[in-house]
């Protein structure tokens, strides 16, 4: 499913992020920045050893939830990984919303100051994290239309669903935005 706001497009696709090509490709990481199951576990296979190494370099002291840091992308066919921290969900009221939206805005800021036509994003927090996947593509979306109409960048953003079930929520929560 393809959307276009101006000169961006966002595109719903559904499959393994590892395999997209794209300047950046975002990681839903925990705030060790230490790797781990799901789509982190995915991309350091895909990147290599030399990706470990390069955040316990960088970043020795983790990144905050809410929030993402850059490296560069090993083996994968992207140029950089942003590593995002998403909330873990605890039923609402502890400012996951905002978490998520903040950890999203980071990327998008991330890609900006590194010149990134195209980014990926998966479904942060949606997985071990428990976020509802119907709200996580709302405060996703929502972030991404946002900056995209006020900044123009990045021109393409790709968000890679790993299963039917998370491409039909995004999907019909990305129908109802449209360019007015
Ligand atoms: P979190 O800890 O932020 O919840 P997870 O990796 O557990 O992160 O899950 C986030 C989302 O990424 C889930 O919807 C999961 O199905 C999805 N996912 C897992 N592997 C991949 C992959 N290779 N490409 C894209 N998405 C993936």
């Amino acid at each position: 499913m393809l959307m276009q706001f101006q000169a961006c497009l966002i595109e719903l696709i559904q499959g393994d992020i590892t395999q997209v090509k794209v300047d950046a490709v975002v990681n839903a990481a925990n705030s060790h920045l230490a790797g781990g199951g799901g789509v982190d576990g995915a991309i350091h296979r895909a990147a290599g050893p030399g990706l470990i190494q390069e955040t316990k370099r960088l970043y020795p002291e983790g990144c905050p939830t809410g929030s993402a840091v850059a490296t560069r992308a090993g083996n994968m066919p992207a140029e950089y990984i942003f590593h995002a921290v998403g909330p873990v969900w605890r039923g609402g009221g502890l400012d996951e919303e905002e978490l998520l939206a903040s950890a999203c805005l980071s990327c998008l800021e991330l890609a900006r100051e590194h010149n990134c036509q195209s980014i990926a994003f998966p479904a942060i927090s949606t997985g071990v994290y428990r976020y509802p996947v119907d709200l996580a593509a709302e405060t996703m979306l929502k972030t991404i239309h946002q900056f995209i109409v006020e900044h123009q960048v990045p021109g393409r953003v790709v968000i890679v669903l790993f299963d039917q079930g998370s491409f039909g929520a995004f999907s019909r929560v990305l129908e109802t935005f449209s360019d007015s």
